[in-house]
């Protein structure tokens, strides 16, 4: 399950621009400054196939990223971006993915990511609900779980929080990955249930 090949393919700005071949797709989504681009270039070995950045990112793109000749990564618009992000911003995404992950017969599975160095986000799990609500198939990917600061719960006790609060509300957790794009941890286990759905 291992990636040997990635190719940019695109940036669309609208659904309707994004590649019209039906090959399996994977997406990403999470809050902005999550981890989304480092994990892209950790999972592809790539480490100039999505851009880093520092500051919070604003554009509303969507990116394709072609894996091994035959599945795309798909790289969505980050939400929560900014403390002030107005009820019309937020509206304006979820009309953004909603129209994704209907007209995208392809997509196979989305991949939420959630900042382990943080305590639970209220967004993050209303992100859960809304896939939910879309009946989109999901999984959860902890990010940054090698990022330990004294002064902060440790990542362990923000996952199991996260878990608890998804408790709450769902029967049955979807499929949890703890991953680090410094460490390459858990990216064997993410890229295997990659391969297990794209054989399916
Ligand atoms: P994006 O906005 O979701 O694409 O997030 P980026 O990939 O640009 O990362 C945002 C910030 O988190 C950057 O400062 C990264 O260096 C940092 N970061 C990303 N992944 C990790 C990780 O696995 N461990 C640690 N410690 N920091 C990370």
């Amino acid at each position: 399950s291992n990636i040997k090949k990635s190719e940019f393919i695109k940036s669309s700005i609208k659904v309707a621009e994004c590649p019209p071949d039906k090959l399996p797709e994977f997406a990403l989504i999470g809050r902005s400054n999550v981890g989304k681009s480092s994990l892209i270039n950790s999972l592809t070995n790539n480490a100039k196939l999505a851009k880093v950045s520092k500051e919070p990112g604003m554009t509303k793109l969507i990116n394709h990223y072609l894996i091994n000749d035959n599945w795309y990564l798909v790289d969505l618009p980050g939400y929560g971006f900014a403390k002030t992000a107005s009820k019309a911003s937020r509206d304006d995404w979820i009309r953004f993915t909603k129209d994704f992950f209907i007209t995208r017969d392809n997509l196979v599975s989305v991949l939420l990511l959630v900042d382990s160095s943080l305590p639970p986000q209220q967004v993050d799990r209303e992100c859960a609900d809304w896939l939910a609500e879309c009946e989109v198939p999901f999984c959860i990917v902890f990010t940054k779980i090698d990022n330990r600061k004294r002064d902060m719960p440790l990542n362990a006790a923000n996952i199991r929080a996260f878990k608890q609060m998804m408790a709450e509300e769902w029967e049955a957790l979807p499929r949890c990955f703890e991953t680090s794009s410094k460490t390459g941890a858990g990216k064997s286990e993410l890229l295997g249930y990659v391969a297990s759905l794209r054989e399916m």
